[in-house]
């Protein structure tokens, strides 16, 4: 089928030609995607402000020979709060393009899709920065990471797989490692262990409410290794942080 309709976030938007713009959507019924937006630049545009990044539309696809157009946009949520405050843009910005790096493209991603969405809708609600140390970021790196099936080893020991106390994170090993196997780990405390199991296990609206602290930056920095060690790539919306 040449056209599809999908339900779908605006990851990123790059400018293309005149008038023209490169999107990276995250669609719920084929996965991350890169479709062409004709005519979005012009003052003139029937498109309006509806596909800019972070906005969720249902959009028409064409599949042409080389590329994907996207059609028409049907508004569907706009989170106007994560705009305008700098550490939800920042908590945005981290968890759209972990799901542009994670997901590829032309798979049904429902869940992750749907995790996506309420990421946006919690981070636009509003919680207590800075962004970096917030434990709505961290968990929805983490959950995100999950769906793609990169969700790094807290129980035991990644290494030898014994319970012995864990000392330290590995990303090559894919996470907690115990004092036999420490290797190319990174000293990992306590309380930094315990944020990335409360990532896990803790949904989104109780991340959101939880207070930030020094311990949930440094799991962070853990779950970014793990993150660059899967993908190739590390989220240049941390960059500032140098996590
Ligand atoms: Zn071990």
């Amino acid at each position: 089928m040449r056209y599809a309709t999908t339900r779908a976030v605006v990851l990123s938007s790059r400018p293309l030609a005149e008038a023209d713009r490169w999107l990276t959507l995250f669609t719920r019924d084929q996965g991350r995607i890169d479709a062409v937006v004709k005519g979005v630049r012009r003052t003139t545009s029937r498109w309006g402000g509806r596909l800019e990044p972070f906005n969720v539309c249902d959009v028409v696809l064409y599949r042409g020979r080389s590329r994907v157009t996207v059609t028409s946009a049907q508004l569907v949520d706009v989170f106007h709060h994560l705009r305008e405050d700098r550490d939800a843009l920042t908590a945005a910005a981290v968890a759209c393009e972990a799901a542009a790096l994670l997901f590829a493209e032309g798979e049904p991603e429902v869940r992750a899709f749907t995790l996506l969405r309420s990421a946006l809708r919690a981070i636009d609600a509003g919680f207590a920065g800075p962004a970096l140390r917030a434990p709505l970021v961290l968990g929805s790196l983490m959950k995100l990471m999950y769906e793609a099936g990169y969700l790094p080893v807290l129980d035991r020991c990644a290494s030898c797989g014994g319970g012995g106390r864990a000392l330290a994170f590995s990303a090559a090993r894919g996470g907690l490692v115990c004092g036999e196997c420490l290797g190319d780990g990174v000293p990992v405390t306590p309380e930094a262990i315990a944020a990335l199991r409360d990532a896990v296990t803790r949904p989104l609206s109780e991340l959101r409410a939880a207070p930030p602290s020094e311990a949930v930056e440094e799991a962070l920095r853990d779950l970014h290794l793990l993150f660059a060690y899967h993908t190739g790539t590390r989220l240049r919306a941390l960059r500032f942080a140098r996590l």
